[in-house]
């Protein structure tokens, strides 16, 4: 298993500065996200979440400022940009209007995201036979 993780400093209710560790990863054909607390100074170690969706704003920005944002592009125009929009749509809950201004971005400049979400994003597209590119 292949994932990213980042970590961030955290007040402990002790009053020690603490660990937020969060990661994302592939995992059963789903992208997944985890966090965990831990303080070294009282002991203190909480599980914060652990399961699929997307990851909320606060992780993904952890992941984006601890490795960088990658660049998903299609490999080759698309005669359609409808199959793409499909796969956006079953990977996020999101609008048509939404699915189609990404879908645009694919193949054009590119999608900007974390490298765990592009990596799930390019396995889907390739499923239908879209072939993409990851870079920076
Ligand atoms: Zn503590």
């Amino acid at each position: 298993m292949t994932g990213q993780t980042a970590k961030t400093a955290s007040r402990c209710a002790c009053g020690s500065m603490a660990v937020r560790q969060v990661n994302q990863f592939v995992l059963n054909d789903e992208l997944w996200w985890d966090s965990e607390f831990s303080c070294g100074a009282c002991g203190t170690y909480l599980c914060g979440h652990a399961g699929p969706g997307p990851a909320p704003d606060d992780v993904r920005e952890a992941l984006l400022t601890a490795h960088g944002p990658v660049r998903l592009r299609l490999a080759c125009p698309v005669p359609s940009l409808g199959p793409v929009m499909k796969v956006l749509r079953e990977s996020a809950a999101i609008s048509l209007s939404q699915a189609r201004e990404l879908a645009e971005d694919l193949s054009q400049e590119g999608l900007a995201g974390t490298l765990q979400e592009m990596e799930f994003l390019k396995a889907r597209l390739q499923l239908r036979g879209i072939h993409a590119t990851i870079g920076r």
